[in-house]
């Protein structure tokens, strides 16, 4: 079990809403949800989950720590909003999604083998080192992130497409080194250090 997890168990130990509440990025919504299920019947992947938003709630309630955060389902959540247009009690259920996501992974306990999540981490690395994405470096580090034989493999069968797109200018093999980046680049790298001693001093508090 990582540090921080255990002190988590240790510092909310029977009460995992509070935890969710004072961690979990628009938490505090949680103990609004009055458990209609239009969220539930309105995700259009829900069905194909362990456990599709409105049963996240409540296990949330009922204290489940560890099922709710080694699930895979809050990885799935595709942003697509429907359930926040439907939901009656006008909760930001695809934040709180992406916000159980983002904690599981902090505390170490996230399914590890989870492909939305390599790609997650991926794509924040990808964009947080120059403020653009580096759409070549991405594409590439997808292709090897389960392993050197199955990126080979990924790389030979996409070959007619990436060479179609560079014959139409639409990829270029110099992107890899350099690509687009914003002017600041220290100046996003101190938002970044300041937005996690923010977290970091919100989860002391509690
Ligand atoms: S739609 Fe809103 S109130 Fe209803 S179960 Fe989902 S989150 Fe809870
Ligand atoms: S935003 Fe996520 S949880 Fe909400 S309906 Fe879409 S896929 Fe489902």
């Amino acid at each position: 079990m990582s540090n921080l997890n255990t002190e988590m168990v240790e510092k909310y130990r029977n009460n995992f809403l509070q935890e969710v509440t004072a961690n979990v990025e628009e938490g505090e919504w949680v103990k609004m949800c009055m458990q209609c299920g239009v969220c539930s019947g309105s995700c259009p992947l829900g069905p194909y989950w362990d456990h599709p938003p409105q049963e996240l709630f409540m296990m949330i309630r009922a204290g489940k720590r560890e099922e709710v955060l080694t699930s895979s389902s809050m990885w799935m959540c595709t942003s697509c909003y429907n359930c926040v247009a439907r939901c009656p009690r006008g909760l930001p259920i695809t934040h709180i999604m992406h916000g159980l996501a983002h904690y599981a992974d902090r505390l170490g306990i996230a399914p590890k083998g989870q492909q939305t999540r390599k790609f997650a981490n991926l794509f924040w690395d990808n964009l947080t080192k120059t403020g653009r994405v580096n759409e070549l470096r991405l594409g590439i580090s997808l292709y090897f992130m389960n392993g050197f034989a199955a990126g080979v493999k990924k790389a030979l069968s996409m070959a007619g497409m990436g060479m179609g797109m560079m014959k139409t200018k639409r990829l270029s093999p110099m992107e890899y080194f350099g690509g687009h980046s914003i002017k600041d680049k220290k100046g996003l790298q101190a938002i970044l250090k300041k937005a996690k001693e923010i977290e970091l001093a919100k989860e002391q508090k509690f």
